[in-house]
């Protein structure tokens, strides 16, 4: 039913920010005032394109560039609010208009990048843009823009913006079935076992062993089931091999298991439509269409990482594969080493060398006194400062607000956080915005917030983080800082809008500090006694993670070639499963192993659009902060203060204003090599 009610836009409290410290007053807004709001504030950017495409004045960057950009901060503005609370506060009002809302953002932004008369004033600007004279980030953005709408499709004619929006059709519904399929296939699956069958397993895993097969209707029983929690902790400890062998073949084979949820022809199906995109916009590949806006920019960047990479993980996994074979036979094994003994004995070994439980760190990782830690690295690195205010009440009484304040006292921005899990808070950790940073217009300045999941204590008892925990926090704040301290005049280019191998840059980077040894003797003390965390503690902990990276490095990497291989060509294979097989002999992949992630099960890459010619990017941010990190320990200070103003200046502060090749440049003085990352996954 239509509303009746007119909103106001100028004043109602989800687009008229009028609470305490400019925030939206959180205390008037109610989960029946997003469907409304969100319908006039589409409505008004509509209204808003229409006068721009519609201009009778010639295309000027004010009338049209700056136009578009500062366009829709009704929008903006309750869209922010209604996703931050989506994810960190949700409830069956939220999630029946996130299903409303959803579709009807992507209609109205792809609307937007159909408008042809709206592109034909950016194109005329940017055939101009030479004698326009523009400084370095306008020229960019334009040239963004326009890149942006060719990429939709605003260049070709009628008949081809028609093929392309079937494509993307086609390939939108073609994903959501290989991921229904392999769902399917890891629904359908499992083996039950009984207690006798049972040796070697931990508790934790006995216990979610249980739970799973009373879900299946076997109380008593115990399940193995196809999800990677189960999967592989049992592959890990089950001292039966030929349950090992049974459960590696199922996981290794899901969504090539013949019948309806086989995704043999979903995949070949899609990698040609793929191609054919690609095409059509004019590209040499799928690959070389996806990476044109990343900090790789070609396959062959890709490769030169992940080649070098390649061959020092065969050689370390052939070593760490003699020595796992050495254990079996030892243990009485006459069998032919397998990939379903691999994960078993190398436990065996981690056992051996390593022994330590995490359990012993944790009372010396209080959450309150981590956070203190990011802030205080924050201030050595950059020098803003953090300051609580009490008292202000934002989407939850669990989170906190900051006030966040440059070295000469006056205000940055806020910074907003919500460490504590509860059941209307999706799993996971994130940062986002509610209002990004900027200088065009009047300006904006940021507030970023960051959501976790840790485990609420008791009343009146401190919160304890496990190492992973606190890396978490260390990590999303790194994302926080990205948009905390940018320094952009645009806002599509402000804080995290970079490319998809740049942008855990600064997160990743950030965790580095976290094991700095003065970061630790100050903010690590234990929850009784208040003693800084004992050294040897530490290194034994930093000790074990090298472990197994041979293994590691090459299930990964073999997906992240294999995602390459398929994408890189300029047609698609017939049978791209034989195409997979063919590839990795090829690559001389041991048989001991398997990829992480096998193409009828690949979701990063086919289960929708997000990582495909992308997976590779994971290892790409690892090689940028292992390399960044290694430019402060050369100078032999964490801290050194030169240093970290290049950083600020070029990585935190700069956002997407620049080429990310440019800005990691400026900042290391030469392009990153894997070599520091080698050295830090222990692979030299
Ligand atoms: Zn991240």
């Amino acid at each position: 039913m239509p509303s009746t009610k007119a909103v106001d836009l100028a004043a109602h409290p989800l687009t008229a920010w009028q609470g305490p410290l400019s925030l939206p007053d959180f205390t008037r807004i109610g989960d029946d005032d997003f469907s409304p709001v969100f319908d006039a504030a589409l409505k008004a950017h509509e209204a808003e394109i229409e006068a721009i495409a519609g201009n009778k004045d010639a295309p000027t960057v004010e009338n049209t560039l700056q136009a578009l950009e500062l366009g829709g901060e009704a929008l903006d503005r309750v869209s922010s609010i209604f996703w931050c609370r989506a994810g960190a506060y949700t409830n069956e009002t939220i999630q029946a208009l996130e299903r409303d809302i959803s579709p009807k953002m992507s209609r109205h932004f792809s609307a937007i990048s159909m408008n042809e008369r709206l592109f034909a004033r950016i194109d005329d600007l940017y055939q101009r843009r030479e004698s326009l004279k523009l400084d370095a980030e306008t020229l960019r953005v334009l040239e963004k823009t326009w890149k942006g709408f060719v990429r939709s499709g605003a260049k070709l004619d009628a008949d081809g913006k028609k093929r392309l929006a079937k494509i993307s059709e086609d390939l939108s519904s073609l994903g959501t079935t290989f991921g229904q399929n392999v769902l399917a296939d890891e629904r359908d699956w499992a083996l039950f076992l009984d207690e006798a069958d049972l040796a070697g397993l931990p508790d934790f895993l006995k216990s979610s062993m249980a739970e799973a097969a009373e879900m299946r209707g076997q109380k008593g029983r115990y399940a193995v089931t196809l999800s990677r929690s189960i999967y592989e902790p049992f592959s890990t400890f089950s001292e039966r091999r030929d349950l090992r062998e049974i459960a590696f073949r199922a996981f290794t084979m899901r969504g090539q298991n013949g019948g309806a949820t086989d995704n043999s022809s979903v995949v070949r199906d899609m990698l040609k439509l793929r191609a054919e995109k690609a095409k059509l916009l004019g590209y040499g590949s799928f690959a070389a269409l996806k990476l044109d806006d990343t900090m790789a920019k070609t396959p062959k960047a890709v490769h030169a990482l992940l080649d070098p990479v390649w061959e020092k993980a065969l050689e370390k996994a052939a070593a760490d594969q003699t020595e796992l074979q050495r254990l079996a036979t030892e243990a009485g094994s006459n069998e032919k080493f397998a990939a379903w003994d691999w994960r078993f004995y190398q436990e065996k070994l981690r056992a051996e060398k390593f022994a330590f439980d995490e359990a012993e760190l944790k009372p010396y990782l209080q959450l309150d006194r981590i956070i203190e830690a990011c802030f205080d690295v924050a201030t050595k690195l950059f020098g803003i400062t953090f300051e609580e205010k009490q008292g202000i009440a934002i989407w939850h009484p669990d989170a906190r607000v900051f006030v966040v304040k440059n070295a000469d006292g006056s205000e940055r921005g806020l910074f907003l956080a919500d460490y504590f899990a509860r059941p209307s808070k999706r799993s996971g950790a994130w940062m986002s915005a509610l209002k990004s940073g900027y200088k065009l217009g009047h300006g904006s300045k940021p507030v970023i917030y960051n959501v976790m999941n840790f485990a609420k204590p008791p009343a009146g008892e401190p919160a304890l983080l496990s190492v992973d925990e606190a890396k978490t926090l260390f990590h999303e704040f790194g994302h926080a800082l990205h948009g905390m301290l940018t320094d952009v005049t645009w806002p599509s280019v402000s804080g995290t809008s970079v490319s998809r191998d740049f942008v855990e840059l600064p997160s990743q980077l950030y965790e580095h500090w976290l094991t700095v040894p003065a970061v630790l003797e100050k903010h690590a003390l234990h929850v009784k006694t208040g003693k800084p965390m004992p050294k040897a503690l530490l290194d034994k902990m930093l000790a074990a993670r090298t472990f197994g990276a041979g293994f590691a490095t090459v299930e990964f990497t073999a997906s992240a070639l294999i995602d390459m291989a398929y994408h890189a060509r300029p047609d698609a294979p017939e049978a791209p499963l034989r195409f997979e097989a063919e590839t990795l002999e090829k690559l001389d992949m041991p048989d001991t192993i398997a990829m992480r992630h096998r193409t009828p099960h690949f979701g990063h890459v086919f289960s929708g659009d997000g990582y495909s010619a992308g997976y590779y990017s994971y290892m790409w941010s690892e090689v940028l902060d292992a390399d960044a990190f290694a430019a402060f320990e050369e100078t032999g200070d964490p801290f050194n203060p030169a240093l970290a103003e290049r950083l600020r200046k070029n990585i935190y502060a700069a956002g997407g204003s620049k080429d990310p090749e440019e800005l990691y440049t400026a900042f290391r003085g030469k392009m990153p090599s894997p070599d520091a990352m080698m050295v830090k996954r222990g692979l030299v």
